[in-house]
């Protein structure tokens, strides 16, 4: 090995501590606001580090967590793969029997769960105790554990007591440090590993002018989910650069937004349109200072030029970023390119509503139906394909989604973009047959499937319909069988719905139709479905507050 070690995670953490110990960790959490430092931080992840190593988990054994964004969730970003076990971030929005197979598929040894999504995980426990079979221990974040029927432990008194000191070994940068799943178009989530060195290498990409920098006087508040790709990846970069953190804690409305971003001074944030436009409503109604915020990331679905209007008109500079599970996740960055600074407005302003540029490190290609590589004019598209040190090459024990899902090193991303002269990249539409939400995935395939076991149901597709707020909301067009009664149809589709999945899964309108349109091939023939019903008017009104729970 050429150099002088491995590239892992744990040389953040020491220089953070090393350089910064005064520098805040800021966390809002059900008992208030809760202040610490990276000197503090140390201890605790130390301490953290003892306490699993002593309850006999370790050396590639994998972690759960079902937590809010907080510092104790931070605490395991560090000390879970820093003492050599995997850190396993569980969605809790997923339904039930999507986090009983991926808590199996991961064999997880414990789950670190919040106290507010304890109720959630009973459930799932009691509806299929083998899949936890693999789980010995929950540790409830916080400093009590409330009345529950697991095996459970506080996390004050599971790191109680342990030294603030632990001799971090030098781990190999090939070992799995994360594991995130993806919800895929059919079948089962597919997880995404993390290796030292894709996180160490993603971290430093990030760091980078052309990624979305940290530097120490920063202050930054991730608002897109711990579960959701580590964050971003911002907790990584923000302790490589020194800066101060800020944890929006559990299910932070805008106006808790609002109050930290002025309370802490944030200066960086990140989350999907969802968020941005509650902060945008709120900030319109309500006298908010906004001064301390320098940039602004949105990703995950893409940004609305009047969100980068809004907060251009409030001297933020909206970021627009791509990126997914298997990149960990930052791909592109929409950078304004140098040649283009002195362009007028509106042109600036047609790169940055575009996904952007492919950030240093990876490389792209994009290619037709044939497999031929498209030109970049801003015209002709293909499916992005994506590979670099960051990239994952295979899915968690799943050979036959990888055999699909990869070509010649590349990941096939199931984005379809075009790209222009500069090379900004551009999604115009998605293969793969999903719907997102609010920030989170719902699988039409399954809806499908699950609407056409109801005897009253012929045929059924699900299509996602561009929504204002939540970006895309399921809408289901059924074919009834000849006896269905259609007046009780969509009421008793629903509740059949809401049986097996949360309710902001459930198609906020059933539309009957004579028949499912099919390709040459036979298949339910989406586009020609999106074309005639991918119409807001048909969601209109009908979309439910709660459509994606946790914001
Ligand atoms: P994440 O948790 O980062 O959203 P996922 O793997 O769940 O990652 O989703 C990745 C997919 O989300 C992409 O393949 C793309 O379809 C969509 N996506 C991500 N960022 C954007 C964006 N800026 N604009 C449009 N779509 C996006």
């Amino acid at each position: 090995m050429p150099g002088g070690t491995d590239q892992t995670l744990q040389p953040f953490a020491w220089r953070a501590e090393t350089l910064y110990p005064d520098t805040e960790i800021v966390s809002r959490t059900h008992e208030g606001i809760v202040r610490s430092d990276y000197s503090e931080y140390a201890d605790r992840t130390a301490q953290l580090a003892n306490a699993l190593d002593a309850a006999g988990y370790g050396d590639g054994e994998r972690i759960g967590t079902v937590c809010w964004n907080h510092h104790r969730h931070f605490e395991t970003y560090f000390g879970v793969p820093g003492m050599g076990a995997q850190l396993h971030t569980i969605n809790p929005l997923l339904p039930d029997k999507h986090i009983q197979y991926i808590v199996e598929n991961a064999a997880d040894r414990t789950i670190f769960v919040d106290q507010s999504f304890l109720p959630k995980v009973e459930g799932a426990v009691a509806d299929d105790p083998e899949s936890f079979a693999s789980v010995d221990r929950y540790v409830v974040m916080g400093g009590q554990v409330p009345e529950t029927e697991l095996d459970a432990v506080a996390y004050e008194s599971f790191i109680e007591g342990h030294s603030t000191t632990y001799d971090w070994p030098t781990l190999d940068e090939e070992r799995p440090a994360g594991l995130c799943y993806t919800s895929g178009t059919t079948g089962k989530p597919k997880g995404v590993e993390y290796t030292q060195q894709m996180l160490w290498s993603h971290t430093m990409a990030l760091q980078t002018p052309q990624g979305i920098p940290v530097a120490d006087d920063d202050v930054v508040m991730p608002v897109v989910p711990m579960f959701h790709v580590n964050a971003w990846g911002l907790p990584f970069s923000t302790t490589a650069g020194g800066a101060k953190h800020v944890y929006p804690g559990p299910q932070p409305e805008p106006a808790d937004l609002a109050a930290l971003i002025e309370d802490e001074g944030v200066t960086l944030t990140a989350g999907v349109p969802t968020v941005w436009l509650g902060l945008m409503e709120y900030v319109e109604d309500n006298d908010v200072d906004l001064s301390s915020l320098d940039r602004l990331v949105v990703g995950g679905s893409a940004a609305p030029e009047a969100m980068i209007r809004f907060f251009d008109d409030h001297d933020v500079e909206l970021i627009h970023a791509w990126g997914m599970t298997e990149t960990a996740p930052v791909g592109t960055v929409a950078h304004v390119k140098a040649d283009l600074e002195d362009a007028d407005y509106e042109t600036r302003l047609d790169k940055r509503t575009k996904q952007g540029l492919i950030v240093p490190g990876l490389e792209f290609r994009v290619v037709d139906d044939a497999g031929e590589a498209v030109p970049h004019d801003g015209e002709a598209f293909g499916e992005l394909h994506v590979r670099g040190p960051w990239v994952t090459t295979e899915y968690f024990a799943r050979p036959e989604a990888t055999e699909a899902e990869f070509v010649d090193g590349y990941l096939k991303t199931g984005d379809v973009v075009t790209v222009d002269g500069d090379g900004y990249i551009k999604i115009v539409d998605r293969a793969k047959d999903v719907i997102k939400s609010g920030g989170e995935w719902i699988s039409s395939v399954e809806l499908e499937n699950e609407l056409m076991a109801h005897e009253a149901v012929a045929e059924a597709a699900v299509i996602g319909v561009p929504h204002e707020r939540w970006q895309e909301r399921p809408l289901a067009l059924v074919v009834p069988t000849e006896d269905a009664d259609t007046g009780t149809l969509e009421a008793g589709l629903r509740e059949h719905i809401l049986a097996s999945y949360p309710k902001w899964w459930v198609p906020d309108s059933v539309v009957v139709i004579d028949e499912v349109p099919k390709t040459a091939t036979g298949k339910f023939n989406k586009q020609a479905l999106r074309a005639e019903y991918g119409d807001e008017s048909l969601v209109e009104g009908r979309v439910p507050e709660d459509a994606a729970p946790e914001r």
